[in-house]
């Protein structure tokens, strides 16, 4: 047995690259298994505009729920399925699943503007991405401008003509392009100009420690950069209505956090669009 079967937090495994080759190899290959047995499922979690309230995109979070019922968040398992390779066919899953439910959402008619989909570096840079893109589209029949990739700052780093590239190649496709985790990573501002990018996500990080004195300054920092760049901004981890007016106030415009809607599964996100998609203002 290894040991992400004794314990339901995974943090034995977070550092993955610390573990023995041998129990490392078990888990890939529980993994590899639960990718066949369909015990990997998407949740989705809301995003609002900070001025309206209204319901604007979701952001499809994956999840693994072993054969004992344990839930492993995916900073545990992901890094193992990026080593592994796995993450190439794991992700083109994620996006197909993510484009139907779009299309669930569309054909009920309650659908946001975006579905926004995390893409590994590892997929990023294959040559057949776009391909890939391109055919969870078609299939779906869901309009590239329903679709967002996001990316999180350090993979912009990792090759810049690579980077550039595939960009400006999913951008002649038409979907949107956002960069997760924003403030984390080390983005070099002249880039940030040139490159087809639409959002940016503030990092949760910077939104936690907004109600402290000094603490909205970076928040402050990203959104007046957007801003400038002409970039939508959006910020992660808005758990209390403190965070949502501070952002708010400071011409953030969009956010996503507990505060609005945890990520859930699609009977209950359903529910959350009917009751309480349009009305999620604090007062
Ligand atoms: P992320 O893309 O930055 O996703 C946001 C994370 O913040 C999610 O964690 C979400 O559940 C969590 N979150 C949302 N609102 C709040 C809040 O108010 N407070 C707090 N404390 N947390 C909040 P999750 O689902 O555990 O995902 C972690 C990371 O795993 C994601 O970070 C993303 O980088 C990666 N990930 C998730 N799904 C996928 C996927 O399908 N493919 C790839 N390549 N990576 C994924
Ligand atoms: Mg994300
Ligand atoms: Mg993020
Ligand atoms: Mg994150």
């Amino acid at each position: 047995r290894t040991k992400i079967h004794q314990r339901g937090s995974c943090t034995l495994f977070t550092r993955s690259m610390g573990i023995e080759i041998r129990e490392r190899a078990t888990l890939m290959q529980h993994l590899h298994k639960a990718f066949d047995a369909e015990r990997l499922f998407l949740m989705y979690q809301p995003q609002v505009d900070l001025e309206t309230g209204q319901f604007t995109g979701l952001e499809a979070l994956i999840r693994w729920r072993t054969d004992d019922g344990v839930l492993i968040p995916p900073n545990d398992f992901i890094p193992l399925a990026e080593y592994s390779g796995l993450i190439i066919s794991l992700g083109a899953w994620v996006l197909r699943t993510a484009c139907f439910m779009m299309i669930r959402l569309q054909k009920a008619g309650i659908a946001p503007q975006r579905m926004g989909v995390n893409v590994s570096v590892i997929q990023f840079r294959q040559d057949d991405f776009i391909d890939i893109v391109e055919k969870a589209l078609k299939d779906s029949g869901l309009a590239p401008s329903n679709l967002e990739l996001e990316i999180t700052e350090s993979v912009t780093m990792s090759s810049a003509a690579m980077f550039e590239t595939q960009l400006s190649k999913l951008k002649n496709l038409g979907v949107n392009i956002a960069i997760d985790d924003f403030g984390t990573g080390f983005s070099s501002l002249s880039y940030l100009d040139k490159l087809p990018v639409d959002r940016l996500k503030i990092d949760r990080a910077f939104v936690n420690q907004i109600d402290t004195p000094e603490g909205p300054r970076i928040a402050e920092l990203i959104t007046q950069l957007g801003k400038k760049l002409g970039l939508q901004v959006i910020a992660e981890g808005v758990e209390h209505a403190i965070h949502w007016k501070t952002l708010e106030a400071m011409g953030c415009h969009e956010g996503q956090g507990f505060f609005i809607g945890r990520p859930m599964l699609e009977d209950k996100l359903i529910e959350w669009i009917h009751t309480k998609g349009n009305s999620m203002r604090p007062q």
